[in-house]
């Protein structure tokens, strides 16, 4: 039996990671904070997940977890996820986002250097390493050149698992696109905008307040995502995880209406000065080509699916909340 050990295991990526090597016949170990609200959550879906309570920012404890697992594989998608976050906490993102990346690696190659045993790691990246990027869309050799303390914290990272692989390490680093699912959290503008207009319709509230509604992304779903990640765990390269489309928050918007039937939503949402970022990468479009060809990895499904798939699960929480 393969054994896995994954950082962010409560977060949305993670979880679903687990389950999907939980189903693949693995054995998951993972790192949770002590007071992690999304624990139970996790014990719900990936109850066979062994759970260690620990910090990403404790070096010394994470390199321990690493000896005592032995793991076969190693996940890294701890750390703070939140790109509007990381302005107000730079220090912390260098220190869970940036750092444990050095910490794993060294812990991996000290591992096998002492037993012989390989270790796959494989990083979560994020297009966000990519900056304001002039190349559209952007590929594995696209510069990196980030704009903010997360996509630099990202960066650190990815640039850290090409010199570990160059010199011999089985790693990865997937530079992941916005990914979404009912599993989001509503600090994210996809979720923000499911279970606003999930409130709208059942009557809850009367406006949604968004910041740039002409930011564009290219967002998949997470548990598409998840899949690409352990399938990178065996072919060390730098894979693009990405669904080729571009779409604007207005269209992600007038999805969302269209999914609980209503077509004239312009009147329904304000625009928030304070939800506009200091900078914001304008066009983020991904080509997957490698991670197809060498992974066999692509979307099994289209947004307009992940938004339904969003909007009807908020109506639903919230439909009960409403009626109770
Ligand atoms: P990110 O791409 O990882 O930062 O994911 P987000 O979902 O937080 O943001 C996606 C895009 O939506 C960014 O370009 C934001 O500027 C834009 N956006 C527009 N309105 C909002 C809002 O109200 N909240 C958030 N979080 N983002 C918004």
């Amino acid at each position: 039996m393969r054994t896995a050990l994954i950082t962010g295991i409560s977060g949305q990526t993670g979880s679903y990671l687990a389950e999907q090597l939980l189903a693949d016949g693995w054995a998951v170990h993972g790192l949770v904070r002590k007071a992690d609200a999304r624990r139970d959550a996790l014990e719900g879906t990936a109850p066979e997940a062994v759970l260690h309570e620990g910090d990403l920012a404790d070096a010394a404890r994470l390199a321990e977890l690493v000896d005592d697992v032995a793991p076969d594989a190693i996940f890294n998608l701890g750390g703070l996820t939140s790109v509007a976050a990381s302005w107000g906490q730079p220090i912390e993102t260098e220190a869970v986002t940036a750092r444990p990346v050095a910490v794993l690696l060294d812990a991996c190659r000290r591992l096998r250097d002492r037993t012989g045993h390989p270790v796959a790691f494989v990083q979560a990246s994020s297009a966000e390493i990519f900056g304001h990027s002039d190349e559209v869309p952007q590929r594995e050799s696209t510069p990196v050149r980030p704009v903010n303390p997360y996509g630099a914290a990202k960066a650190y990272g990815h640039h850290l698992v090409g010199a570990y692989r160059a010199v011999g390490l089985n790693a990865s680093s997937c530079i992941l696109f916005n990914h979404e699912s009912p599993r989001r959290p509503e600090t994210f503008v996809t979720r923000k905008i499911t279970a606003g207009v999930a409130r709208i319709h059942l009557g809850l509230e009367t406006k949604l307040r968004l910041g740039n509604l002409d930011a564009v992304r290219d967002w998949g779903w997470a548990p598409d995502y998840a899949r690409a990640l352990a399938l990178a765990a065996a072919r060390p390269d730098d894979y693009v995880i990405a669904t080729g489309v571009a779409h604007s928050v207005a269209d992600f918007v007038a999805m969302s209406f269209a999914a609980v039937g209503i077509t004239d939503w312009r009147s329904l949402v304000e625009q928030d000065p304070a939800f506009i970022r200091p900078t914001d990468a304008a066009i983020q479009l991904g080509d997957a080509s490698r991670a197809h060809d060498a992974l066999g990895w692509s979307p099994t499904i289209d947004l307009e699916s992940v938004v339904g798939a969003m909007v009807a699960h908020d109506v639903e929480r919230l439909g009960g909340e409403a009626h109770a």
